[in-house]
């Protein structure tokens, strides 16, 4: 029997917006459907996270203010997340998240909210906010669809998480969304982002079993629910007139 998947949610009480748990959900679930297990810490901002204690982690989505509250704390253990992350560990980071991945998050008055410096990228608030639903494509898990709300304007020299389709992504202006860097995975993506993108979640579930050594090698699953909400978005995504002129 395999020794269960040790998963790290970081500070849900701060970062949590648009129902980023449902990623946690997501991928114990995955596991389990195939008869794996997960073990899912909720590490609160009054603990210290480790690293090495880790298969996985995520870091979710928050307003300015609780960015500011969670860079402070992410800081002082800052070089050990730098080594881990050289090292191959598996991290989701999503809006907020994303943005503390890099050296710097500048608030709209010009103040800069230091990052974790893991990755060569800058984040600064814009108007107007970017919203809406977004598409993107990558080259690792196909079409990647969720919703996106940010301030941020994300440039970074590393590879994206795919192309934008529809949608802002990091900028607005370039058409690249996210970041993937070594196990590595940032997005601007909600809503939340694996339950609607099964390869996606399968993925970083193999990347993770692989960095633990869990030797597994993840079967599909029927995902029927998932790519009926898939096509759900797709149409929503297309005009009226389109869906109209595609029906007998
Ligand atoms: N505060 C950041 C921004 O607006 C992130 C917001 C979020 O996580 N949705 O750019």
């Amino acid at each position: 029997m395999n020794r269960p998947l040790c998963i790290a949610h970081l500070y849900p009480d701060l970062l949590n917006l648009y129902a980023d748990k449902g990623n946690i959900l997501t991928l114990k679930r995955r596991l389990e459907w195939r008869g794996l297990e997960a073990q899912v810490t909720l590490v609160t901002s009054s603990e210290e996270a480790r690293p090495g204690d880790y298969d996985l982690v995520l870091l979710g989505g928050g307003s300015d203010r609780e960015q500011e509250i969670v860079s402070r704390t992410l800081r002082r253990s800052r070089d050990e997340w730098k080594a881990a992350v050289e090292d191959g560990l598996p991290l989701l980071a999503v809006c907020g998240g994303y943005q503390l991945l890099g050296e710097y998050y500048q608030l709209p008055d010009g103040t800069k909210v230091p990052g974790l410096e893991l990755l060569d990228m800058v984040t600064v608030a814009g108007s107007p906010r970017l919203i809406g639903n977004v598409a993107i494509e990558s080259d690792e898990c196909g079409t990647i669809v969720g919703f996106e709300n940010h301030g941020g304007r994300t440039t970074h020299h590393h590879a994206p998480l795919g192309k934008v389709i529809s949608g802002h992504g990091n900028n607005g202006t370039d058409g690249h969304e996210g970041v993937r860097y070594k196990n590595v995975f940032g997005t601007y993506i909600h809503g939340p982002l694996l339950p609607k993108n099964p390869a996606l979640a399968d993925f970083i579930l193999q990347t993770a079993l692989d960095y633990a050594g869990i030797d597994v090698k993840l079967e599909p699953l029927d995902d029927e629910l998932e790519k009926a909400a898939r096509t759900a978005f797709q149409v929503r995504r297309m005009n009226l007139s389109e869906v109209a002129a595609q029906t007998p």
